[in-house]
């Protein structure tokens, strides 16, 4: 029996899905854990001796400077303790910020990152983008000459990269972790509502797959899939989260919640590659009494970026069968238009990235029109993910999005709560359905 867990709580810096914290660092011997340790970068000496006296002016005293990408390069090297927070230049002769930074973020140091420079924002916010994903927490950016008050705003954002006292760091999981999880089934499936933003009708529930890990509980896929797809077990994996969530399928529909709930199921490449995957999962569907038309495969548009013959193969063969196929996190990769040209898709989903703050972000706004349109344009079902807030979901409605999926609508849960959640949306969806 496996144990339950219910609620899903919003993902804090150092939980899991987030780059840092699995090696402790950060806090040198020398200072207190609230004090950090500072690394300024910059070729202009001027600005050096500026930043060090507005550091420490904020009673900052634990800093070191350095006028060039290499020499910063090697104090950390030699002694990454010491540094918690860069403050780095992004302009500079030689070896420039973001080769410096690339650098820093493929060592094995891991600490916080403010970018300053004289670049502007747009500047700013892709190299914040080009470093996202890495081992170093970016802070955030400040134009130049940073303001003493804006300076302090990012500096509060640094949290030691320390567990607190009594918990262990975050673990790092090896294959043979994965193939156990595999033999004794350790994952759960919760499941997170799509409404139609219309009529705010549910219009079908993703299946996002957990680890139940016996030691460190819920562990979010995040911090597996990817090492599910390189240890080789990602088809045993997706082979239970598909047995399991048509097997959910036919059991809201025994419990006689109002019905067909359609399932989307998240898909890697390298389950498409596998030859016969898509007769195997039409010969599920059978067997459950389920028509392919009530599961969607979401596909991640960054796996698919260069389609090779076999994935292709297999997602002609699911649509020729009428499942749903989905280009999820639309917006993310490189060549969205080019997938969407050559893979018979029935949905579109863009990444939450073009859709919180929308309303008021002149940069990413017309990008969510945009994908919202070309989704229309070729008939395909328009899906919004990362839905957070009330104006997410009226600027939704206005741009005419078709569904929408996120936090204030629902967080995944478990299958048992479905019911209890539709309820409440019932009685509170009135509210947001009322013309704009
Ligand atoms: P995804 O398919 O894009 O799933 C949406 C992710 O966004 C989920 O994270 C969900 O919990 C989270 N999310 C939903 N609403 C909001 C919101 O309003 N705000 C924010 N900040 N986040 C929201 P989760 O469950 O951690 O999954 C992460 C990714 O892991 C998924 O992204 C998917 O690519 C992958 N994944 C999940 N389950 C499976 C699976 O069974 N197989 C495979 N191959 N990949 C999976
Ligand atoms: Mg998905
Ligand atoms: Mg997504």
């Amino acid at each position: 029996m496996q144990p339950r867990i219910d609620t899903e709580t919003p993902a804090a810096p150092g939980t899991p899905g987030t780059p840092a914290a699995v090696t402790v660092a950060g806090t040198a011997a020398a200072g207190p854990a609230t004090q950090p340790g500072i690394l300024l970068l910059d070729d202009d000496p001027f600005m050096l001796s500026v930043q060090s006296l507005m550091l420490r002016g904020m009673g900052l005293h634990r800093i070191v400077t350095s006028r060039r990408g290499e020499d910063a390069l090697q104090s950390l090297q030699s002694d990454p303790q010491a540094v918690d927070i860069i403050i780095c230049d992004l302009n500079m002769p030689g070896m420039d910020g973001i080769e410096f930074l690339q650098a820093v973020n493929a060592s094995p140091y891991r600490g916080s990152v403010i970018l300053l420079s004289g670049e502007g924002t747009r500047i700013m916010h892709t190299v914040q983008k080009l470093l996202g994903g890495g081992r170093l927490q970016i802070l955030g950016a400040l134009e130049k000459p940073a303001r003493p008050a804006a300076m302090q705003a990012l500096l509060e954002r640094w949290k030691p990269l320390v567990a607190p006292r009594g918990q262990t760091p975050v673990p790092v999981y090896a294959c043979e972790d994965i193939h156990a999880a595999i033999r004794e089934q350790q994952w759960v499936l919760h499941y997170q509502p799509k409404v139609n933003l219309r009529s705010g009708a549910l219009a079908g529930v993703e299946a996002l797959v957990r680890w139940q890990h016996p030691l460190h509980g819920l562990v979010y896929p995040d911090r597996f899939i990817g090492l599910a797809e390189d240890c080789g077990a990602i088809d045993a994996l997706t082979d239970w989260v598909l047995r399991e969530s048509t097997r959910q399928m036919t059991q809201w529909q025994h419990e006689g919640l109002p019905m067909p709930i359609a399932m989307a199921v998240n898909v890697s490449m390298d389950n498409l590659r596998q030859p016969g995957f898509s007769s195997r999962l039409g010969a599920l569907m059978r067997e459950a009494r389920l028509p392919p038309q009530d599961m969607t495969l979401e596909i991640t548009e960054s796996r698919l970026m260069a389609p090779s013959p076999a994935p292709l193969e297999s997602l002609v063969r699911l649509r020729l069968q009428r499942f749903g196929l989905s280009i999820d996190d639309f917006g993310t990769g490189h060549s969205s238009l080019a997938q969407l040209r050559d893979v018979p898709f029935t949905e579109l989903k863009v990444d939450r990235g073009f859709v919180q703050g929308a309303r008021g972000n002149p940069i990413i706004r017309p990008m969510l029109e945009a994908s919202i349109g070309i989704a229309k344009r070729l008939g395909m079902q328009s899906v919004a993910e990362g839905v957070e807030t009330a104006d997410d979901w009226q600027l939704l409605r206005e741009i005419g999005c078709d569904l929408a999926q996120g936090y204030f609508i629902a967080r995944p849960m478990a299958s048992d709560r479905l019911a209890a959640w539709l309820d409440d949306w019932k009685g509170q969806s009135g509210r947001l359905l009322a013309p704009s």
